[in-house]
């Protein structure tokens, strides 16, 4: 089948906006996939005829703070079972949480292929901040801004090259 890229990270980072930016990029579907899968929301995206899968592993609704570790274990345990990439997304105006350490604890435990970007990145000005998130032990995470479009056919570039 198509390769599947999965979009992993704490609520609120902005999964689904990166993604339906570049499904609305695409012209391409968004679509809510019942069965075992709840909630599961994929679009397909294109780069010079080739089609990858992109998966929002967050797709589970609202999260309190105390369901907050189940919420990251399924993305992950979806992201194990079904990707041949992972978009580890984290929030630059946050800064580095514990939340995105265990994340990325749990990315390394299962040997999977990161990208790692840091969203909400609106301006340029902002970009030097994501310099800590090296710590994170992915490299230099990629600097996008979902509402902003920033980035976001670097990051295409980034994703196809990876495949
Ligand atoms: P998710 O929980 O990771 O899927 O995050 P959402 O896509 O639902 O976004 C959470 C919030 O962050 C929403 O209020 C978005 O409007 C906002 N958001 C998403 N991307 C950006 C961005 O690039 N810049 C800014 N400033 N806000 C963003
Ligand atoms: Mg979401």
């Amino acid at each position: 089948g198509l390769p599947t890229v999965a979009i992993v990270g704490r609520p609120n980072v902005g999964k689904s906006s990166l993604l339906n930016a570049l499904a609305g990029e695409m012209i391409s579907i968004v679509e809510p996939t019942a069965g075992v899968t709840r909630d599961r929301v994929s679009t397909f995206i294109s780069r010079d005829d080739r089609y990858v899968e992109l998966i929002d592993t967050g797709g589970y609704g609202i999260v309190d703070s105390d369901q907050l570790s189940d919420h990251i274990e399924r993305q992950i345990f979806q992201a194990i079972g079904s990707a041949t990439l992972v978009i580890f997304m984290v929030d630059i105006r946050d800064g580095l949480t514990p939340l995105d350490e265990k994340i990325a604890r749990l990315l390394r435990k299962h040997a999977l292929d990161v990208i790692g970007v840091a969203n909400k990145a609106d301006s340029a000005k902002m970009f030097p901040s994501a310099g800590e998130f090296v710590r994170l032990g992915f490299g230099e995470f990629l600097c996008v801004s979902a509402e902003n479009n920033l980035n976001k056919s670097v990051l295409l570039d980034r994703i196809f090259e990876r495949l």
